[in-house]
């Protein structure tokens, strides 16, 4: 019998995760079984005992359980898991459960390799302060950024987060107004109610990269930064990335990323 993984979110019918999984499994000839699970808002944990009894070996977490993941760990969790203090992806071992955070990784290889990016030395705008702002503001500043300011529309939650690393600066949009940006991350889910986050006007540099983490769409932050003359690009390559190192996780390979991003985008 196949090895079983699934995604556990809500909502998780949107989830390309089990697509992607499927691809990297005909490539490597790994035979696994990945499904969506949609876990009720208050029954997480009874959903992960239940797959866990079933024979699951892993699964991927998406919103909005990531911090509830990381607490199920009961602090069986990676070093840079817990530096976010949030958890993407759960690995079961026999009778023990480990976390790890996937999503830092993803972003950073989908800008640094697929976009051909660099980040050390360059002004980074992160927007946003949920879940996905969280799990890759310390990577991003492992990558050394000459500069690095997070926004948020509640300024305390980006002013928060940033206190946590020290080396951020962090606040509401209009704080930063005048500032200009080499790279602008959205790591906020407006772009899902087709709104965009209110971005100082003049924020992208010339020749700036804007990265919606929102997939599969054209947002108004997108639009918006190519009419100010960035490159534009969604998350797809992240959530591809991400899927990567899950699997690397769970089956001690990396697939290729490339053909699976490339029919992905052709969907
Ligand atoms: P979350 O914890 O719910 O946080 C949502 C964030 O978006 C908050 O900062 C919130 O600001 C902000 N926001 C929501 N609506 C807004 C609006 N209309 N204008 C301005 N800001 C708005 O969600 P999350 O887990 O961080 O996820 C954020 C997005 O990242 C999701 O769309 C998710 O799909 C995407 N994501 C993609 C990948 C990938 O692999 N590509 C991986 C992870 C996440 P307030 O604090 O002011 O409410």
């Amino acid at each position: 019998m196949a090895d079983r993984y699934a995604v556990i979110g809500h909502p998780v019918a949107h989830s390309k995760s089990p697509w992607i999984h499927a691809e990297f499994s005909r490539a490597t000839g790994q035979v696994i079984d990945y499904q969506r699970i949609e876990a009720p808002l208050d029954g997480f944990a009874r959903i992960v005992d239940e797959f866990r009894a079933a024979g699951g070996c892993g699964a991927n977490v998406t919103l909005p359980f990531k911090d509830q993941a990381f607490l199920y760990c009961r602090n069986a969790v990676t070093e840079r898991a817990r530096a976010v203090g949030v958890v993407n992806t759960l690995i079961f071992e026999n009778d023990a459960v480990r976390g790890d955070n996937t999503d830092g990784v993803g972003l950073l290889r989908d800008i640094t390799v697929n976009l051909g990016r660099a980040i050390a030395g360059k002004r980074v705008l992160l927007m946003g302060a949920g879940g996905a702002a969280q799990g890759v503001l310390g990577p991003l500043l492992a990558a050394a950024p000459q500069r690095l300011v997070v926004a948020n529309r509640t300024g305390s939650k980006a002013r928060a987060l940033a206190q946590r690393y020290g080396a951020a600066a962090g606040g509401g949009y209009e704080e930063f107004a005048g500032e200009r940006f080499d790279l602008v991350i959205n790591a906020t889910s407006a772009g899902l109610a087709g709104e965009a986050p209110r971005l100082p006007a003049g924020a992208f540099a010339p020749g700036a990269l804007a990265y919606d983490m929102v997939y599969g769409r054209d947002t108004p932050f997108l639009a918006m930064a190519r009419a100010a003359g960035a490159e534009a690009c969604d998350g797809t390559g992240m959530l591809v990335e991400q899927a990567a190192e899950s699997f690397l996780l769970w089956r001690g390979l990396r697939p290729d990323t490339a053909p699976v991003l490339a029919a992905l985008r052709r969907r």
